[in-house]
């Protein structure tokens, strides 16, 4: 039944190359997250990190290299059934406006995976309350705050009860004060025992939620590790040097 919980898995990226023409935009990307472990990466502008999180979601092929969850490949899976398995959630937010949140979230639940009208309700309002906007499920987007909107958006994406959730920059639209909601939102998800992949500049968030913290530039993960040795004991230099530019 599609209403069970469903279970983390480990998420591996395997020597993943990309090019866009002659822009060779990933260059051998590894990266391993645990089940239930949330992996934070940092990097500067244009170093990949949206490449990687689209290569992982197969909204792009890569060249070379694999992505496996629980250690298997799921490059040949259909892609459909792959995005139910991993959920993402963008920097614009990308509901639809002219449908109401309740809406937006029973779509994709009775299109992708078939649910009758009333389960695919009462799973929305399940995870409407989850992010702590039970009272909006008739409010449409526009009439919503840009945080509260973001979290319809990760409610969105939890109602297909991903087994890995890719975060993109999820907060850099939002005016500052609405920031820390929806920060709060995915640090409990990653309390909660979730995969995840965090795309981020909030270096706090990183800090405190990340289990691991890997750094990207050049279309290579640079330097990885805990947030401690990360950001208290950089060793490459670009890191360090990045770090004393966002710090
Ligand atoms: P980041 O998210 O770290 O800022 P991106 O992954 O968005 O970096 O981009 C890395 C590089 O790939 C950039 O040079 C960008 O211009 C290029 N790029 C990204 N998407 C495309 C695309 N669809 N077509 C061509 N080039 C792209
Ligand atoms: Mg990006």
């Amino acid at each position: 039944m599609s209403t069970s919980t469903a279970t983390s898995v480990s998420l591996g990226v395997r020597d993943v190359h990309l090019a866009f023409d002659a822009n060779r935009v990933l260059r051998g990307v590894d990266l391993d997250v645990p089940r239930g472990a949330t992996a934070c990466v940092i990097g500067p502008s244009g170093s990949g990190k949206s490449t990687l999180l689209r290569t992982v979601n197969r909204l792009i092929e890569p060249d070379r290299g694999d992505v496996l969850l629980d250690g298997r490949s799921v490059l040949s899976d259909d892609p459909d059934a792959l995005r139910q398995r991993i959920g993402m959630v963008f920097q614009q937010f990308n509901l639809f406006p002219h449908m109401t949140v309740q809406r937006n979230i029973t779509l994709a639940l009775r299109r992708l995976k078939k649910l009758p009208e009333d389960e695919a309700v009462q799973l929305a309002r399940t995870q409407l309350e989850l992010v702590g906007l039970a009272g909006k499920a008739d409010a449409r987007p526009a009439h919503l705050s840009g945080g509260q909107q973001q979290r319809v958006a990760i409610a969105r994406a939890l109602a297909l009860q991903p087994q890995v959730m890719l975060f993109d920059e999820a907060t850099s639209a939002l005016d500052p004060e609405l920031v820390k909601g929806v920060l709060g939102v995915m640090a409990d998800l990653s309390a909660g025992g979730m995969t995840m992949v965090v795309v981020t500049h909030e270096m706090g968030f990183a800090r405190e939620v990340a289990d691991t913290v890997a750094f990207m530039d050049g279309g290579v993960v640079l330097e990885a590790g805990e947030p401690a040795a990360i950001f208290e004991s950089p060793e490459h230099p670009r890191l360090r040097r990045f770090l004393s530019q966002v710090l």
